[in-house]
């Protein structure tokens, strides 16, 4: 018998005329692929299921040596339903899975699962709060193991003063007196709430009102690190920007 789990679409392609290739997001799994077979030939277990965003309850059955699983069946768990009228919002949906597609090899990203689906069902109650994609950033930078550092400098240790850069190289905050041009000053301001951020909850959000320009300097900083480690060009954004999107935007 197969034994069903809970797995998030993150996209999905065509690979022949009637079978479309899934990419899931899971706890169990991590990121994972998967063949739905005559899937484009809207078969009736699968209509209005296989979209981006939506958490399924997958059956899988092997698929022959060194291929990918077949999905033989999938419930509905969730659906954002409320997102689609907002095409801004839906927009920064697709750029977080995207971003969890992206910077997970196969087999992992386990961790993140938690991270998109609570992310997305915010998004559901809460279609577009100002301060949520450098907060997505900063958890998911964490939980690739590239937290950056904000208490100390990194290169010489010291406690971090009113003048403090960032460094993208050394991933992380650096004093004054450390710093070379290429680093970017960090406002004492946005120095403090990049040192708050680990002990604010996704819950909290929603709640939150911060000051738009100090918002927006640690949304330029979140992103363009991230970036940087992924290394990779992040389709979404795109779409992102052009709807005018600047982080701290209400
Ligand atoms: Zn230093």
């Amino acid at each position: 018998m197969l034994v069903p789990f809970e797995a998030l679409v993150l996209s999905t392609r065509e690979i022949s005329e009637s079978d479309l290739l899934i990419n899931f997001l899971s706890e169990k799994r991590g990121r994972f692929l998967a063949v739905a077979k005559g899937a484009r030939r809207s078969l009736r277990r699968f209509v209005n299921k296989l979209e981006p965003g939506h958490l399924l309850r997958v059956y899988l059955r092997p698929g022959r040596r060194g291929l990918a699983p077949i999905l033989e069946a999938a419930d509905l768990v969730w659906v954002p339903e409320r997102l689609r009228w907002h095409p801004r919002s839906f927009a920064l949906s697709a750029y977080f899975l995207e971003l969890c597609e992206r910077s997970s090899p196969p087999a992992e990203g386990r961790e993140l699962f938690p991270l998109l689906r609570d992310t997305l069902s915010l998004m559901e109650r809460s279609p577009w709060l100002p301060w949520l994609k450098p907060y997505f950033e900063f958890r998911l930078l964490g939980l690739l193991g590239w937290a950056p550092e904000f208490e100390v400098c990194l290169s010489c240790g010291l406690k971090l003063s009113e003048k403090s850069f960032f460094s993208f190289e050394k991933g992380g905050a650096i004093c004054g007196a450390c710093a070379s041009e290429r680093d970017q000053r960090l406002s004492p301001k946005a120095l403090g709430l990049l040192r708050s951020l680990n002990r604010f909850s996704l819950e909290a959000l929603p709640r939150m009102i911060l000051p738009q320009n100090v918002v927006r300097e640690v949304g330029h900083l979140l992103e363009s690190f991230l970036l940087k480690v992924l290394d990779q060009d992040i389709k979404a954004l795109k779409v992102l920007r052009e709807f005018g999107y600047e982080p701290g935007n209400r």
